[in-house]
């Protein structure tokens, strides 16, 4: 039998996440905080899809920053050269190094610190070069520094709290700067502060926008996977429950005829002997009218319990066939075979030596086994290897009980 089947149901598992997550989903999360279990799994479960987003993004922004070459030669002449220097020999490296980082797992913990970082440097090294340059082009960088910050909250999408700390780190150090533009007349500079301004409040705006939806929409997801978590135990559960003898916990009749088609179908295609066992218990009757329907109900588990243990292949099936009596099914095993189980089954349960005093046969429990076997032929129907079963049980019962008979064709003719 599939251990699965075995299993516990597991719906109460889910509920207390379940509920977690919920009460998170209606109480919302302004400050794009979870509780610290569920901001945990978060980070966990995102980190993979962001490790990805950031690599492509940040390729393009080493593209983008290093398309600024062709334009510092006229808005920064008098510094292009070390406007250069910086840009191939130290920013450029240092920004492939941590996407060498990103990719190579080198910091996975650190995953959204190392990104900051990337904006930071970037963002830093445009205000140097602004900041060292003395020529009147220079006042235009600020569209530089916009560019960045608004990549970094927007296509970037650094964690909220993470983007609010540079861009207004960004902003209050374009603010010091600005001031030291020669020949940046006041009105151009509260300008260009109000324009800056605009432009880092809009990206937060944006920012905190994107995360929050990234937030809620993770609660939703999660929420539905345990939904269907739940729903494909329910379906496994009732699958369970529409095999499984009640009782005995073993498979039962309904189980037993869709394994016993299609072992018969495999048998047939392979050529294959294929092998069943009838059981009956002796004198049942007598063991109920003698302790008790309860007792009879315990005993058929424990004579479940005991046959199973004969059966190890994992095609191979016990059911309980009805009432107080089993058949097992047992492919690619042929007839010698087959009563040597049939044999050792009825050898422990005569040993288990179950008390039934009302018995004719022995003062313990005892059965009686028939056992067929066949290789399946295009016009023979699986039908007949249960007759034959069962008229070998017969046979075992006239002859005294408690004995394992095959089926041959002499009783076939009887
Ligand atoms: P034989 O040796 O010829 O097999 O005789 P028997 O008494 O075992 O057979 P019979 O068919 O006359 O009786 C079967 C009994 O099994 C009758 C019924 O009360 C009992 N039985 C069937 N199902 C259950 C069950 O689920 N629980 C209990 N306790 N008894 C059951
Ligand atoms: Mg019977
Ligand atoms: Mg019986």
């Amino acid at each position: 039998m599939p251990s699965r089947i075995q299993n516990q149901p597991l719906h109460k598992d889910f509920s207390g996440i379940e509920k977690e997550f919920e009460v998170c989903l209606s109480n919302g999360f302004p400050m794009l905080f979870f509780p610290d279990n569920i901001e945990k799994q978060f980070l966990c479960d995102t980190q993979e899809s962001r490790k990805r987003s950031f690599l492509v993004t940040g390729l393009i922004a080493v593209f983008l920053y290093n398309l600024f070459l062709l334009t510092d030669i006229q808005m920064v002449p008098d510094i292009w050269k070390l406007a250069w220097t910086i840009r191939i020999c130290i920013i450029t490296p240092s920004m492939l190094l941590l996407l060498m980082a990103i990719k190579k797992n080198w910091l996975n913990s650190k995953l959204e610190y190392i990104v900051d970082l990337l904006v930071m440097i970037t963002t830093v090294s445009i205000i140097i070069i602004y900041d060292l340059s003395d020529h009147h082009n220079a006042s235009y960088y600020h569209t530089g520094i916009i560019l960045s910050v608004m990549f970094g909250n927007i296509v970037v999408r650094l964690r909220f709290w993470h983007a609010f700390i540079i861009s207004w780190t960004t902003f209050i150090l374009y603010i010091v700067i600005v001031n030291r533009i020669h020949n940046f007349e006041p009105a151009n500079i509260m300008n260009s502060i109000i324009v800056c301004f605009t432009a880092t409040a809009i990206s937060q705006v944006a920012n905190y926008q994107m995360e929050l939806d990234e937030r809620y929409n993770y609660l939703r997801s999660k929420i539905k996977e345990i939904t269907n978590l739940r729903l494909s135990i329910s379906r496994d559960e009732l699958e369970r429950i529409s095999t499984i003898d009640e009782l005995t916990g073993i498979a039962n009749r309904r189980l037993f005829d869709s394994a016993f088609d299609k072992e018969w179908r495999v048998a047939l295609r392979y050529q294959a002997p294929i092998s069943l066992i009838f059981m009956d218990i002796d004198e049942f009757k007598a063991f109920n009218d003698f302790y008790g329907h309860q007792a009879g109900d315990e005993c058929l588990k424990k004579v479940a319990r005991l046959i199973k243990t004969n059966v190890h292949r994992p095609h191979d099936l016990c059911a309980r066939y009805g009432g107080e009596e089993f058949v097992i099914l047992l492919s690619d095993t042929c007839l010698d075979s087959a009563m040597v189980i049939a044999e050792k089954m009825r050898h422990s349960l005569d040993s288990a030596k179950i008390p039934h005093q009302n018995s004719k046969v022995a003062d313990h429990v005892t059965a009686c086994f028939g056992v067929a076997c066949l290789i399946p032929s295009i016009e023979g129907f699986h039908s007949e290897l249960l007759e034959n079963a069962d008229k070998a049980l017969y046979m075992a019962k006239e002859s005294g009980k408690n004995t394992v008979i095959p089926y041959t064709s002499k009783i076939g003719c009887k």
